[in-house]
């Protein structure tokens, strides 16, 4: 069946089967273009249903998705609560692997907070389900959602130095394979025009990275940077020559799309990235058990 003639499909999904998503095509490369974070509206903050997001990676010539939506905990007395809901997610992954499975593999994913609403224990629980691939990220200071605070108001040393720790106590508490967007803060500093000296950090980094390492974890190249203030992935350059220095060896890539028009956006940078750094492969995941895909 062709992506371009479904006409007895739901016709609410019509508009996106359009040459609206331009294809990528990284000749340079000749990579197979996988994307292993993307959210689905099944995240709060997602925008687009799975198919949309599936279809809008077929278009642009992607051969693997990875569906990584937020597991935040389930207290639902938290301030910034995500609700989740795993049991439509596997029925929509379900879905669109038979609608498309023979275009694209369909990677079942997810993105954990680090959170006290999240143990070790409620993740293990949680990963019972047949997760592919899961991403472990920080995303809050003490409770509070870094996205929508005033990070200006913290102090900057204090913020990175419980940044760096939390995830560190991520490693050693949770069971997942990627520390998603590493660096993040700069992200966030950027989004109010501060650019932050890394050097003061880098001690902070290396130590981190070290873990990681040690743990057997990977790390992802987040391209969401690209598209906002922060103009760089998430690791930069320089942090990935340092995990590939310290022996690092596990690289996922990214988009962090929260929207179908995201998909695989930036992509075809964070493999010059990875390359830039002295990765020869990039890290594909099924099962949880990662394979090496050479650049
Ligand atoms: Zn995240
Ligand atoms: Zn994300």
């Amino acid at each position: 069946m062709k992506l371009l003639e479904r006409k007895h499909m739901d016709k609410k999904h019509v508009h996106v089967c359009t040459n609206r998503y331009k294809p990528i095509y990284n000749k340079k490369v000749n990579l197979m273009l996988v994307d292993y974070h993307v959210h689905s509206n099944i995240s709060e903050d997602g925008e687009n249903s799975m198919l949309e997001l599936v279809e809008a990676a077929i278009i642009r010539g992607f051969s693997e998705i990875c569906i990584t939506d937020h597991y935040e905990g389930d207290d639902k007395s938290y301030k910034f609560f995500h609700h989740y809901d795993a049991e439509k997610y596997f029925i929509d992954i379900q879905k669109n692997r038979q609608l498309y499975g023979t275009r694209i593999a369909i990677k079942a994913g997810i993105e954990v907070g680090y959170s006290p609403r999240v143990t070790g224990d409620k993740l293990a629980k949680m990963l019972e389900l047949p997760y592919d691939f899961v991403i472990g990220s920080v995303h809050e200071h003490d409770g509070i959602d870094y996205h929508t605070t005033d990070i200006t108001t913290f102090d900057e040393n204090e913020f990175f130095g419980t940044y760096y720790a939390k995830i560190e106590k991520m490693v050693a508490e949770y069971n997942f394979d990627c520390v998603g967007h590493f660096d993040l803060l700069h992200r966030y500093y950027a989004n109010f025009g501060i650019k932050i000296d890394k050097s003061k950090y880098e001690e902070l980094a290396v130590h981190a990275l070290k873990v990681i390492i040690e743990a057997g974890k990977g790390l992802e190249i987040n391209t969401s940077g690209l598209r906002q203030r922060l103009g760089d992935t998430m690791p930069s350059l320089d942090i990935m020559k340092m995990y590939r220095a310290l022996g690092g060896e596990i690289v996922t890539i990214g988009s962090d799309a929260h929207y179908a028009r995201d998909v695989g956006a930036g992509i075809a940078n964070a493999v010059d990235v990875a390359k830039a750094a002295g990765f020869r492969y990039l890290t594909v995941v099924s099962g949880r058990a990662p394979s090496f895909v050479r650049m």
